[in-house]
């Protein structure tokens, strides 16, 4: 029986909707949140990004500013920018784009950004609060991860997850995530060995590696929720996750296909995410 498919898009716009009308609720209180996005230089996929990220202000009514700096910025001037933005009242959440431009120092830039605005969730001290289990921003796309798994109705608690990549950004932060959700946890990587003997134990499976179709129904326990966190462009220019979609749905249980499954998720957590930090900046949380 083939599974049933967790609809991204559909999913996010209903948090979108919710959104959309908390925000009409502080804009009679004469408030609204605010999201700085920085680009720095021309890197076509991130003009997409923040273009996307824009819009998507634009459509639940918060304030936004996009700041679209030239690729000869230099750190200082970038630093400068993110001073003036952490200082800057109607400002709630700050975004820089990345990857950044060879000679700016990445890790120096997101230090910079106030704590309290960092709604990409990756300044240390959100990263240290996720990992002691207290309050904080979270990073999008595994909140989001974690969001589509919820919205199954499959109970996290008590089950085995498996996360297959140890990223940062997406495998680190998703571990933790399910494990705060009371999941007992395997993270995979490149160097694990027998990999497929933990995933088929898995009844979770979050796939996040960067490589087309590399799970196939061999890696997959009948039954168990499959996330594919992966975005590869192929060479006639489709887009294709981690997972082998169609051979996988044959076995799996709920499962997100690509597109439209984490990836419409990652913007509106970010949507989200400055909505929680503009409250919270505000005192109305
Ligand atoms: P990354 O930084 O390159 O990390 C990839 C991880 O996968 C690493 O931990 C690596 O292991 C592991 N890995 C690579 N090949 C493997 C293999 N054959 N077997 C087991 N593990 C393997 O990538 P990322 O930033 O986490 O992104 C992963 C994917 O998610 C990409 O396709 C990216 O485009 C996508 N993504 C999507 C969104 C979204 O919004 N939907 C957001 C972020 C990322 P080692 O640590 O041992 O090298």
């Amino acid at each position: 029986m083939t599974a049933p498919i967790i609809n991204g898009k559909q999913i996010s716009e209903e948090i979108r909707k919710d959104l959309r009308e908390e925000v009409e609720r502080l804009a009679k209180q004469g408030f609204k949140p605010g999201l700085a996005v920085v680009l720095v230089g021309e890197d076509p996929a991130s003009q997409v990004y923040v273009r996307n990220k824009e819009k998507a202000c634009h459509e639940l009514g918060y304030y936004s500013e996009v700041h679209r700096l030239s690729a000869e910025t230099s750190q200082e001037e970038l630093l400068a920018l993110v001073d003036k933005l952490n200082r800057q009242s109607n400002i709630h959440g700050i975004l820089v784009q990345l990857p950044l431009p060879k000679h700016i120092d990445e890790k120096a830039v997101i230090d910079a950004i106030s704590a309290e605005k960092d709604v990409d969730g990756f300044h240390p001290v959100n990263v240290g609060n996720l990992m002691i289990g207290d309050d904080s921003l979270l990073p999008c796309t595994p909140a989001g991860v974690i969001e589509l798994i919820k919205r199954t109705g499959v109970e996290i608690s008590g089950k085995h997850a498996v996360v297959i990549g140890r990223s940062n950004i997406v495998g680190k932060p998703v571990s933790l995530l399910l494990q705060r959700e009371n999941a007992t946890v395997t993270m995979c990587h490149s160097r694990t060995a027998n990999m497929k003997e933990l995933t088929q134990l898995a009844d979770i499976l979050v796939v996040a590696i960067g490589r087309a179709n590399f799970v196939d129904a061999s890696y997959v326990k009948p039954g168990a929720v499959v996330i594919d966190v992966g975005m590869n462009r192929l060479e006639n220019g489709k887009l294709a996750g981690d997972v082998d979609f169609d051979s996988v749905k044959e076995v799996s249980g709920p499962i997100t296909p690509v597109p439209g499954g984490v990836g419409p998720m990652t913007i509106t957590m970010l949507m989200q995410n400055t909505l929680i930090a503009a409250k919270r900046l505000q005192g109305l949380a």
